[in-house]
């Protein structure tokens, strides 16, 4: 995922997101502003009492003026809290809208998408991102549109008491503005790194903690897991960059913001002693200093807080712009058996082509093997199928109909494939087993545990089916894990399988349990099998040879075995090595 920013995203996208929440947003800020308007309307009845004291006219008695201004008091904390609670609910409910939406597409692009993403990464988008939207919908937005409407109107009301105490109120508006330009400006791109390298920090930590048996077991130190260093250390670095470029223009905004009276003291005075200023507008405009900019203050943060969300907007729009998976309207029937060809396929990871221009036909109810050295292309052969990714060039054909025309759904419910990093939900081995069939009864639960030769283990447990697996229940071995996941297409049944032999559990024992298992999920399937073990393939219909990308032969192994070839003396080799094992 590219998640160097080429910051596109910004406003407009996030109030896309905003949808049809639009109008409650409005009616939020509406409330906002009233509050603010409330804000300065004790000081509009302090000036009136001092018209009143300087005998200057000003309406009402003072004891009017102070009832007026304790009722605004009042509704600015109560016009805060409706829009308060509009804008947070409001904002919550985008954010599920979002995520959902998130979800919603992630569920449409290939499933390569998934193997070539770490998880930490996209689970920092759909959490970090996404939550930061919150502070955008219910805090932001609102103060900025009161840190705008109400100095201005404020400003109005006050120009028609004095036009220069109220061109000078502007004057720190204006400094602090042009400040927040140069920061923006200075810091876009330091900020945008120090984004990008939170988003990759969080990712490397995930992978360094997977990564720590492995670590232990060969005595490694942190030191040695350069990325995670190099990572935490270029984090460190981009903090004390963006820190130094922020800390000045910040420290700046709160001075100029916080000395308005520094600003409207001198030339008041100037004015007053020119005649030109009443003594009780000289006051209101000291107090008024103090206390007009204060609402600007969310204005000034702004900035900052911006390019924090907006970086995290970029990443979620990278998510929806990635296409989604076309999707046909054609269907094929999941409980009829099919043929499966590959018609002059070629496919490429990015520019780099890993399968050059193979065909190969697997007849319905055939047992096709891909066998060769490791990188050869056999897993990307067997993952086109499924569509983890789409071929670049050629087809691949079920009944004849290319798998792109097929309905998405529909393409997988025709298939079912076991790899050898086996996917497990942290939830009962019952959920783990029947997320194979929607619907299925606890007894075809256990009649496919039992052809997959994991039963008789899960009863040994003490909850049985009810045993919680993953993170807080109990671990599996990795033959275990296989032995769930045959279970489970053998719950689901379908015509098509795709199947990564496993390498890394191969105890005797296992061996013979998985190798049970299989023969009740390969009935009248058509199969492809990516072996590593030469003696498991023996009886396949078809053994075909994959070498630096390119399909070297294809047959029987009695055939191959006689034709002398790479198959040949892949056998060879490989006899030889279990003859060793074996002495
Ligand atoms: P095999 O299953 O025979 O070991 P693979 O299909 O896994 O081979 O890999 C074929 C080639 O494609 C290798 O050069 C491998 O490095 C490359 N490859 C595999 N997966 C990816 C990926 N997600 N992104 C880029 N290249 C990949």
């Amino acid at each position: 995922m590219k998640t160097k920013n080429n910051n596109k995203a910004g406003v407009r996208y996030l109030l896309g997101l905003a949808n049809s929440k639009k109008l409650i947003l409005a009616v939020a800020i509406g409330f906002s502003v009233l509050s603010g308007l409330c804000t300065f309307v004790p000081f509009l009845m302090i000036f009136r009492t001092i018209l009143l004291l300087f005998g200057e006219g000003g309406a009402g008695s003072a004891m009017q003026n102070g009832i007026i201004a304790i009722v605004a008091i009042v509704l600015r904390f109560v016009f805060q809290a409706i829009s308060a609670a509009m804008t947070h609910v409001n904002a919550y409910n985008i954010l599920y809208h979002v995520r959902r939406e998130l979800c919603r597409h992630l569920g449409k692009v290939n499933l390569g998408f998934f193997t070539g993403n770490s998880t930490g990464e996209i689970k920092k988008i759909m959490m970090e991102d996404v939550e930061r939207l919150e502070m955008f919908f219910a805090h932001q937005i609102p103060d900025i549109v009161v840190a705008i409407v109400v100095p201005v109107a404020v400003l109005v009301y006050l120009f028609t008491i004095n036009v220069w105490m109220s061109l000078i109120l502007l004057l720190p508006i204006v400094l602090t503005t042009l400040t927040q330009v140069i920061m923006l400006v200075t810091s876009k791109n330091p900020m945008d790194e120090f984004y990008w390298l939170a988003g990759k920090q969080s990712a490397v930590i995930l992978q360094y903690i997977n990564g720590m048996p492995v670590m232990k077991t060969y005595n490694l130190t942190a030191d040695s897991y350069r990325e995670y260093a190099d990572t935490i250390s270029s984090y460190n670095n981009a903090w004390w960059r963006a820190a130094k470029i922020l800390s000045p223009p910040s420290a700046i905004i709160t001075v100029i913001i916080e000395s308005g009276l520094f600003f409207v003291l001198p030339l008041g005075g100037y004015l007053y002693l020119t005649g030109s200023l009443a003594l009780s507008s000289y006051i209101f405009f000291a107090i008024m200093s103090i206390v007009f900019l204060s609402s600007y203050i969310n204005l000034a943060n702004f900035a900052q807080i911006f390019s924090q969300i907006s970086s995290g907007i970029v990443r979620i729009k990278e998510i929806m712009d990635i296409p989604a998976m076309g999707n046909g309207n054609k269907t094929l029937l999941p409980t009829e058996s099919h043929s499966l060809t590959y018609e002059n396929v070629s496919f490429a990871y990015d520019q780099q082509e890993v399968l050059h221009n193979f065909s190969l036909d697997l007849p319905i109810d055939s047992l096709t093997a891909f066998v060769g050295p490791s990188g050869a292309g056999k897993s990307t052969a067997a993952q086109l199928v499924p569509r983890f990714w789409d071929v670049s060039k050629g087809a691949i054909r079920i009944d004849g109909i290319d798998i792109r025309e097929l309905e998405a759904d529909n393409l997988m419910d025709n298939m079912s494939f076991v790899f050898q990093e086996a996917f497990m939900l942290n939830d009962t081995l019952y959920e783990n087993i029947a997320m194979g069939k929607h619907g299925c009864t606890r007894q075809e639960v256990e009649v496919a545990a039992k052809s997959a030769q994991i039963h008789d283990f899960i009863m040994s447990l003490p909850k049985g089916y009810d045993t919680v697996i993953g993170s807080e229940g109990v671990k599996l071995s990795g033959g275990e894990r296989q032995r769930v996941c045959i279970a489970r297409a053998i719950l689901k049944d379908a015509p098509i399988l795709i199947f990564d032999e496993a390498t890394s559990f191969t105890d005797i024992e296992n061996e013979r349990k998985i190798q049970l298992a299989l023969e009740s999920l390969l009935e009248s399937k058509t199969t492809v099998m990516i072996a590593h073990r030469l003696h498991t393939i023996v009886g396949a219909d078809q053994i075909c040879v994959f070498q630096s990308g390119n399909l070297m032969e294809c047959g029987t192994h009695h055939d191959l075995v006689a034709s002398g070839g790479a198959y040949a003396s892949m056998w060879q080799t490989y006899c030889e090595a279990m003859r060793e094992v074996a002495s």
